[in-house]
């Protein structure tokens, strides 16, 4: 076979593999396209998950008529001033996303520059060019996608399901309208408005997109090391989800899901939230242009630091500065050591005090305070029928520490423990008679953006024969009538806006039974026991029983085990005393 230079149409459409994965990254493109023209105002129309239709419309500079077909033309592109690509001011720059999203879709992209008085159009569909046609408009551009990857069917086979896919729509719509809150930014998704945002100030943008709640509990930060400026909002310990989908991070203003930014994320709490959760952020990085290379994927959501150690530090070390402060403190779960003092002492408290948080923090990679003096513990009189023994003590707020009638020293794991023992009661009453639910006193609202609410609304029933009981309050809400009766004194908000997220992420393609089951696990998660509670001996012990007699109880739902045991001869080998 000779070789031959590949036709445009074929090159746009495997341009378009890159460039636009899904529909979410068409939104992304033509969203930061307005942005780059200045738009005031973004409105976003999204229908059946992005693949049936797409709208975005801004009131930005306009494509003159006489540039309209460039503008749909590979590597072309009015922004890129620095063929260094040192510094890029603009989200754009590749010249690549219009003509890729013409290859694979029909494209209609109609526009009227500020200070002209008629609009022009051109089409683009599977790669043919139209001719330009004069045509009546408002002031700026719009851009609509029709049918995407009709044109390119090896791709549409692996699209996810419409509810997973606008889904992905709607969060990069927020992520770009939490980059540019400055921004008026609407979000229609099937014909039922998300948010219609006016210019906001970026705490206002949060309070919109996060929940007033939620964004009030959050935490300011600010740092700076020599010339990189990080700022935003972080939560406390106590305020997580049960994803990453609410961390939003910004670098040099564009919005990016840069794999070192949320590593560092998750190392900076790692210690103070439970495995599973997830803190919400919203992050600003600003960073000289020449120590950054946005040039990394077509996609442009990933970068590569020149520095990526000393970005790393900073993030972490920021955060977990700013999570010691007096505000976070309120609610974060300090390092503390429930005293036995029945035993007479075995480790000392460290008190839960702002000027103990100093002293905590010194600790906190140690995890406990050294004791200065270490007593001397005697086995209690064996109790042969409680294998797991009587409680020690509580270390790092998490584990329960056991001593069982033999000498073997018990280390329990409370959340994972007590959400295993909730999962299985909860399991139990459904196959018996139906999750027994627990009417509320008062019905208690929450705020969620429209296509969540849409998600548990879909859900309704499913959630009800779980003791959930919600139904719709206006556009932005559900009210939470029922919850079930195992969770106790969780917290409805923050259980039904983690089923939020579950949803999210399942995607409507799921199967009733799997969901189900997922969803159960989600509510039992939500047992009061977290890690980071300090319980009372007595709690310790009803814990330990309650274990005893759910077998089951020993391994989590995925296999991992809820109870250590170190046998006599075990710590004789780890201390190198055996023979
Ligand atoms: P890039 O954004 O990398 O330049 P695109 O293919 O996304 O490449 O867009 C090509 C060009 O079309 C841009 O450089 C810009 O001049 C013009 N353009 C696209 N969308 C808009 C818009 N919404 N408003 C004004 N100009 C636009
Ligand atoms: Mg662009």
């Amino acid at each position: 076979m000779a070789i031959r230079l590949l036709a445009p149409a074929t090159i746009n459409r495997i341009a378009a593999g890159e460039v636009i994965e899904r529909p979410a990254a068409a939104v992304k493109e033509l969203v930061e396209n307005a942005l780059d023209a200045g738009a005031r105002r973004i409105a976003v129309g999204i229908e059946r998950g992005g693949i049936a239709r797409i709208e975005v419309k801004d009131d930005g500079c306009g494509i003159p008529e006489a540039e309209l077909e460039l503008a749909i033309t590979r590597h072309a592109t009015s922004k890129l001033t620095d063929e260094a690509l040192v510094r890029i001011a603009t989200l754009g720059f590749r010249g690549e996303a219009l003509p890729s999203i013409g290859a694979a879709a029909r494209l209609t992209l109609t526009s009227r520059p500020r200070g002209q008085d008629s609009a022009a159009r051109i089409i683009v569909a599977g790669g043919a060019v139209g001719a330009v046609m004069p045509v009546a408009g408002p002031a700026g551009t719009s851009a609509i996608v029709e049918d995407l990857f009709y044109a390119t069917p090896a791709r549409r086979k692996f699209l996810r399901s419409v509810a997973a896919e606008s889904s992905a729509c709607a969060d990069v719509v927020r992520h770009l309208a939490l980059a540019a809150a400055e921004v008026a930014f609407r979000l229609d998704i099937d014909g039922t408005t998300s948010f219609d945002l006016p210019a906001q100030d970026r705490q206002a943008r949060i309070a919109a997109l996060y929940g007033r709640g939620d964004a009030q509990a959050m935490i300011a930060l600010d740092a700076v090391r020599e010339d990189v400026t990080l700022s935003g909002f972080i939560s406390p310990a106590s305020l997580t989800r049960a994803s990453a989908r609410h961390q939003h991070m910004m670098v040099n203003a564009r919005p990016v899901r840069d794999p070192l930014l949320r590593m560092a994320l998750r190392v900076a709490y790692r210690e103070i939230i439970p495995a599973g959760r997830h803190p919400l952020a919203a992050l600003w990085l600003e960073i000289p242009p020449e120590s950054l290379d946005v040039n990394v994927h077509p996609a442009k959501s990933e970068l590569r630091f020149a520095a990526p150690e000393a970005i790393r530090s900073l993030v972490i070390g920021a955060i977990q500065r700013h999570l010691a402060t007096p505000a976070a403190l309120g609610a974060a779960p300090s390092l503390r050591l429930e005293p036995a003092r029945h035993r007479g002492g075995f480790f000392y408290p460290v008190a839960p005090s702002p000027q103990a948080r100093g002293f905590a923090e010194a600790e906190a990679t140690l995890g406990f305070a050294l004791p200065p003096t270490l007593r001397r513990i005697e086995p209690e009189p064996a109790v042969a029928e409680f294998p797991l023994g009587s409680p020690i003590a509580q270390v790092f707020d998490t584990y329960v520490l056991a001593q069982a009638a033999d000498g073997t020293l018990v280390l329990v794991d409370q959340h994972a423990a007590h959400e295993r023992l909730t999962e299985l009661r909860l399991r139990a009453e459904r196959e018996a008679h139906g999750v027994v639910s627990q009417g509320l006193l008062s019905p208690i609202p929450v705020d969620l953006v429209a296509d969540d609410v849409g998600r548990l609304l879909d859900a309704a029933g499913s959630l009800a024969q779980l003791g959930l009981v919600i139904e719709g309050f206006g556009p932005g809400a559900v009210l939470i009538r029922a919850i079930p009766a195992a969770l106790g004194d969780a917290d409805p908000v923050a259980l039904v806006r983690d089923i939020a997220d579950t949803l999210a992420e399942q995607g409507s393609a799921v199967g009733l039974t799997t969901r189900l089951d997922a969803l159960l696990i989600r509510l039992a998660c939500h047992r009061s026991i977290r890690a980071g509670r300090r319980l009372g001996l007595d709690e310790m012990a009803a814990l330990l029983r309650a274990m005893e007699t759910t077998p089951l109880a020993q391994t989590c739902p995925h296999g991992r085990p809820t109870v250590l045991k170190l046998t006599r001869s075990d710590l004789e080998r780890m201390f190198g005393r055996a023979g």
